[in-house]
């Protein structure tokens, strides 16, 4: 069933007597369990897009409905709210905070949520023996690797149990081996039934998924099945 349904959205930028079209006309949908790439050369609007789908920012035309309830036209707070609930964000970056351990780090989106510490601690604990680092809990970001960094990352988009995984270059920041190595944890969440968008520049990171979306100039360019998917499992 559809869990993203977007219908012929655009999004410009007016700056003074220039007006870019970020998108022109996108219509799409992506079902529950999907593991989409999305990809395209520089300025094709990707960000643009993502920032859409994970509720950061909203269209300037058309219409996205994120699992039944139209966030097309919602506040900043509106979305705050949705974007809480339904997306986890995965990072090029990581975007950890520094001085905080692995645990605090996982444990943040609860903290949004209104969780109790007793059972955020637990479900943050959980979340990173899921990634595979339960000996790293009390870690700070420097004391980890880059792969584990994103792991604990990787922890953090999860730990609410959103409706979708956004990931924006996630491997952007590592290097092959360790790429491939996240690569297989993408999988794996995958298998558990979560639906994944991932951006990517790199064509062999993007065979992984299942479709891959290909953007150009703010139109789509290219949606197909990907008959030769690449596995690191
Ligand atoms: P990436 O393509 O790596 O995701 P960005 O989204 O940061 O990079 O930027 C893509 C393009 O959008 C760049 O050419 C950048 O100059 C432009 N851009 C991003 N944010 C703004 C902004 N706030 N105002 C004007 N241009 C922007
Ligand atoms: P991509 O992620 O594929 O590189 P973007 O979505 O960042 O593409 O950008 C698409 C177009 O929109 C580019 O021409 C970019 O310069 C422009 N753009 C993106 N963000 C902004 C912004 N905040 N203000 C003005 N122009 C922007």
């Amino acid at each position: 069933s559809a869990l993203i349904s977007i219908t012929d959205i655009g999004k410009k930028y007016v700056i003074g007597s220039e007006v870019i079209h970020a998108l022109n006309s996108v219509t799409m949908t992506i079902n529950k369990g999907e593991f989409v790439a999305l990809m395209g050369p520089s300025g094709s609007g990707k960000s643009t897009l993502m920032n859409i789908l994970g509720c950061l920012d909203t269209p300037t035309k058309g219409q996205y409905v994120l699992n039944g309830t139209d966030v097309s036209r919602m506040t900043d707070d509106e979305l705050a709210e949705v974007r809480n609930k339904e997306i986890g964000f995965v990072f090029q970056t990581f975007n950890l905070l520094p001085r905080s351990s692995s645990l605090d780090n996982v444990a943040l989106p609860l903290v949004y949520a209104g969780i109790k510490k007793e059972e955020r601690n637990a479900r943050a604990q959980k979340a990173l023996e899921d990634v595979g680092l339960g000996n790293r809990v009390s870690h700070k970001p420097n004391e980890l690797s880059g792969g584990q960094r994103q792991r604990v990352a990787v922890a953090r988009a999860l730990v609410n149990n959103p409706s979708i995984i956004l990931a924006d270059e996630p491997t952007g920041n590592l290097d092959t081996k360790t790429s491939i190595e996240i690569m297989g944890l993408v999988e794996e969440i995958h298998k558990k039934g979560n639906t994944i968008i991932l951006v990517t520049h790199e064509e062999d990171i993007a065979q992984h998924a299942h479709r891959i979306i290909r953007l150009r100039d703010g139109l789509i360019e290219d949606d197909y099945l990907n008959t030769n998917i690449r596995s690191a499992l």
